[in-house]
C-alpha cells in the first residue's frame, strides 16, 4: 500500500504556489518489496510541484541504495541511486480526484533504473578473474584423464 501522504492535490497548486516536496520513507511506503537477490534501503525524495497553464510539473531528486547480488560472482554489494531530476508533466484533466501519486510515480521510476544485470564492479564484476578460473577448472575436470587409474 503506497503511503497516502505521497498523493499530491494538484488542483491547490493552481494559484500558482510551489509545494516542497520533501519526504525521507522506508522501502516499503513505496511498495519496494524486498527479496533475496535485492534489497531495498529507506527512499528520499526532495524537489517542487507546481501547476502552469493546467499541467502539473513535477521536479525532484530521489535517492535510495539497493543491496543486489552480483550476477557473476553472486556476492551482495551495495548500490546508491541517486536520479538528481526526476521530472514528470501531467495535465491536470488526466488526474484522478485532481491527485498525483508521486508514490508510485516514484516507485516506477526506481524500478526503471535497476541493473537487469547487476555486476559488482559497477560494469564489471570485481572477482571475474577468481570466477573465471573456477570455471576453467570445472570444465578440466570434465575432461577424460586417461592415467587417472594408475
Ligand atoms: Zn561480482
Amino acid at each position: 500500500m503506497i503511503d497516502k501522504s505521497l498523493l499530491i492535490a494538484a488542483e491547490g497548486l493552481k494559484g500558482g504556489q510551489v509545494q516542497e516536496l520533501v519526504f525521507s520513507l522506508p522501502p516499503e511506503a513505496l511498495d519496494l518489496v524486498s527479496e533475496k537477490e535485492l534489497t531495498f534501503g529507506p527512499v528520499t525524495i526532495h524537489g517542487t510541484a507546481q501547476v502552469e497553464e493546467d499541467i502539473l510539473l513535477i521536479d525532484a531528486k530521489v535517492q535510495l541504495d539497493v543491496k543486489l547480488l552480483c550476477s557473476f560472482c553472486a556476492e551482495g554489494f551495495s548500490l546508491p541511486i541517486t536520479l538528481p531530476h526526476v521530472k514528470c508533466q501531467e495535465a491536470l484533466s488526466g488526474l484522478e480526484y485532481g491527485h498525483f501519486d508521486l508514490g508510485e510515480f516514484v516507485r516506477q521510476t526506481i524500478l526503471l533504473e535497476l541493473p537487469l544485470y547487476p555486476l559488482c564492479g559497477g560494469k564489471t564484476c570485481l572477482h571475474r578473474k577468481k570466477v573465471e578460473k573456477y570455471l576453467k577448472k570445472d570444465a578440466a575436470e570434465e575432461h577424460f584423464h586417461p592415467f587417472a587409474g594408475l
